[in-house]
């Protein structure tokens, strides 16, 4: 299970969903930055947004293509990076 390393805090969603920077997420309760791995971090953000804009791309021109295709798309790409950093397969570093 992944924690902040200031408050112990389980991360959450929202602070993967808040972040501009994947590899630089901030803890909800505590606020400070909680910094992924930069290797594991790196490609599993690398292959989400690789396959996304394959999705994206896929279904170019669409009616309503930001409601029906870009959020849906997004988010689902969040939620992946989210439950492969809840499960550890992305690390969290904790020495900081
Ligand atoms: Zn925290």
């Amino acid at each position: 299970m992944s924690v902040c390393s200031h408050c112990n805090s389980k991360i959450s969603f929202m602070s993967v969903l808040n972040t501009p920077n994947p590899l630089r997420l901030k803890c909800t309760s505590c606020k400070s930055p909680i910094y992924i791995d930069k290797l594991s971090g790196g490609i599993a953000a690398l292959i989400i947004i690789a396959l996304s804009v394959f999705i994206l791309f896929s279904f170019y021109g669409v009616d309503n293509f930001f409601f029906t295709v870009l959020i849906p798309v997004g988010l689902t790409a969040e939620f992946i990076y989210f439950m492969l950093i809840k499960t550890g397969l992305v690390k969290v570093k904790n020495n900081i």
